[in-house]
């Protein structure tokens, strides 16, 4: 089968690989409908995090069941499904508690590479969700979003407490971001500040709900914030990027008492812990717990009431993915979908 090896920052093959196989007898294997091209697979590219040898890219997938174990229950051939970036029991008291991303059991399913013709998933009953019906392909982007960058927007808006009543501000305008913000809204927030300084991001976050835009950054995005809250601060903030900047601007933006929700990868972030003392900010994130919300965002897509899809503005096919990659980190596109 093809799929995409990253050998060096900025440099992404695809090429001949094994077809996987059925190692495991709670495995499943998937031909995959769509993949993608995910912020956090930017770091390697852009040689911010180490690379150990070629390695298969991707780790978000939706796609037709093939072949399952012997031990497969629910599961089976023929559906559409949808998982995340770990596999996990959903049987276990931290998946019970809803964190799946921590279960004891919990399997990376990006090592084997998801931006590739097929792809085998681990403990394929506790982390896959089927679809109602095979969808149409209209549905497909939606239903990948659902994979990583929806859920990790919605654990975003859930982790700030996004709710009625509340203001949310959104630091990070990458589709995390941007869903974050159709979370936000979903939830019942009543005003939604988008952070950015891209036009076309600014369209869709407020396509998505929100009801202000600030383009300033660091001390001067939150006092931009400020200024639109009676000088408190928003009810809560989810920081979508990862860097101490972004981390620092989301912990300042939030008022006493309030939340940050925080999804983007950290790399390189240290807090000032007399700061976060006087703060009086509750802070909660951490690698979202995809398979939490998966049931029901598969819901809301499938009936039409929400289109995290259009997060992916440039669809390749599988053989162009290192264009893919370029134009993400040329930020000429929001997200890349990848057809294999
Ligand atoms: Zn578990």
């Amino acid at each position: 089968m093809r799929g995409a090896v990253m050998y060096a920052p900025g440099d992404v093959r695809v090429e001949d690989r094994s077809e996987p196989r059925i190692v495991e007898p709670t495995d499943a294997i998937l031909r995959l409908s769509a993949t993608c091209i995910c912020g956090s697979d930017l770091w390697p590219w852009r040689g911010a995090d180490a690379l150990d040898g070629p390695v298969p890219m991707g780790h978000e997938y939706a796609g037709i069941v093939e072949e399952v174990g012997s031990e497969v229950t629910t599961i089976e051939p023929g559906q559409f499904v949808i998982g995340s970036f770990f596999a996990s029991d959903n049987t276990c008291e931290i998946c019970r508690a809803g964190y799946h991303s921590s279960c004891v059991h919990r399997e990376g399913v990006g090592a084997e590479g998801a931006q590739a013709e097929r792809l085998r998933v681990p403990l394929a009953d506790g982390t896959l969700v089927a679809t109602p019906d095979v969808p149409g392909d209209e549905l497909l982007p939606s239903l990948l979003a659902a994979s990583d960058v929806l859920g990790t927007g919605w654990f975003g808006a859930v982790a700030a407490e996004a709710a009625p009543g509340k203001t949310v501000a959104v630091v990070g305008d990458g589709a995390v971001g941007l869903l974050g913000v159709l979370a936000a809204k979903q939830l019942g927030a009543e005003r939604i500040i988008a952070m950015s300084r891209h036009a076309p991001r600014q369209q869709l976050a407020r396509e998505y709900g929100a009801t202000d835009i600030v383009q300033d950054r660091g001390d001067d995005g939150v006092a931009a914030i400020k200024e639109l809250t009676n000088g408190l601060g928003a009810h809560s903030v989810i920081e979508a990027v990862g860097t101490q900047e972004s981390m620092l601007q989301a912990i300042r933006a939030t008022r006493p008492g309030g939340h940050v929700g925080f999804v983007g990868v950290a790399h390189g972030v240290a807090l000032p812990g007399e700061e976060l003392f006087f703060s009086h900010v509750h802070l909660h994130g951490g690698p979202a717990p995809v398979r939490r919300f998966l049931p029901e965002l598969i819901g809301l897509i499938w009936n039409r009431q929400i289109d995290p899809g259009k997060v992916f503005d440039l669809q390749l096919p599988l053989e162009q993915a290192a264009a893919g990659y370029e134009a993400m980190d040329r930020r000429e596109a929001i997200k890349v979908l990848l057809q294999p």
